[in-house]
């Protein structure tokens, strides 16, 4: 394994002067064994590519490193483009550094070949690209697994289960098509600065074989029925035409809400109203 004599993160921030800014979510980590941990969390990277966003100082990204992976980052933030300049130098060939906005990148384009991705998101748009990772059209996707640092409340929001607060649309869209669990909770204390919240990070993997559903319906059933969550089905599914005739046909009953249906339950609900149209 590649593992040259870095400076501490610290005095990387201090050198290039990376005062954190809360406008770009920057909470930076560190804890090199908690980096180490995070990092071998999706399994061995040795000569895997890796997208990761949001590098910063690169805490995370020379944990990549050291585990093996070729790191294709992006960062907004042009302040942090030296000290992740050094870090290319220390790993020759093995880091790209992309200077952009990552709602505006299309990591299967610039990697080419499978990769993994690995980030500790920025909170500011962190659901919106996890929403676009597994919402796409393609699956299996381009990625093979996703490993990301989430405020707690999103984590937990992503691997609910059916009968709790969290469950709703985030858990149905994720665990449609991935198996997805919490790899490990992180304290606030961990951060500079520590965010009001605690994190968790996420792991998750494509299932091989997902039931077959057009997301464009699942999407609309799931809308109407957690947008009114207190609302019996037969209420909230009003206004999806043919909702509540495929109810009776899958024998899902109209007085539930829609904590208690299960992910299956919904899959098969929107192919039912499918075949009705
Ligand atoms: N990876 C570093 C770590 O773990 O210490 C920093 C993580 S910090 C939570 C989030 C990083 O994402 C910051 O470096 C921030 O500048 C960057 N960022 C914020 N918005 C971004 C965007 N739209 N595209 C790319 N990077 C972004």
């Amino acid at each position: 394994m590649n593992n040259p004599a870095l400076p501490p993160l610290r005095e990387v921030i201090a050198k290039h002067g990376l005062s954190a800014s809360k406008a770009l979510g920057q909470n930076f980590l560190f804890d090199e064994q908690l980096l180490d941990r995070i990092a071998a969390i999706p399994g061995s990277l040795k000569d895997q590519n890796v997208y990761e966003v949001g590098p910063g100082p690169g805490g995370l990204t020379r944990a990549l490193l050291r585990a093996g992976a070729k790191v294709t980052a992006v960062e907004r933030d042009r302040r942090c483009l030296p000290a992740l300049e050094e870090l290319s130098t220390a790993f020759p060939g093995q880091l790209r550094v992309i200077e952009g906005d990552a709602m505006k990148v299309d990591p299967a384009a610039e990697i080419g070949d499978p990769f993994h991705i690995a980030s500790n998101l920025p909170y500011n748009v962190g659901t919106a690209l996890a929403v676009g990772w597994l919402g796409g059209e393609n699956w299996p996707p381009e990625w093979k697994s996703l490993t990301l640092m989430f405020q707690r409340e999103v984590a937990d929001r992503i691997v609910a289960r059916p009968g709790t607060d969290a469950y709703g649309r985030l858990a149905i869209l994720a665990q449609w098509r991935c198996e997805a669990r919490i790899a490990m909770p992180v304290h606030r204390s961990a951060f500079t600065p520590p965010p009001k919240v605690m994190s968790a990070v996420v792991h998750l993997v494509p299932k091989e074989q997902p039931v077959g559903v057009r997301m464009a319906m699942l999407e609309t059933l799931t809308a109407a029925a957690f947008g009114q969550r207190r609302k019996m089905l037969r209420q909230s599914l009003k206004p999806v035409p043919k909702a509540l005739d495929a109810l009776e046909l899958v024998g899902i009953a109209a007085d539930r809400r829609p904590e208690t249906v299960t992910i299956e339950e919904w899959i098969e609900l929107a192919r039912k109203i499918d075949t009705l149209r």
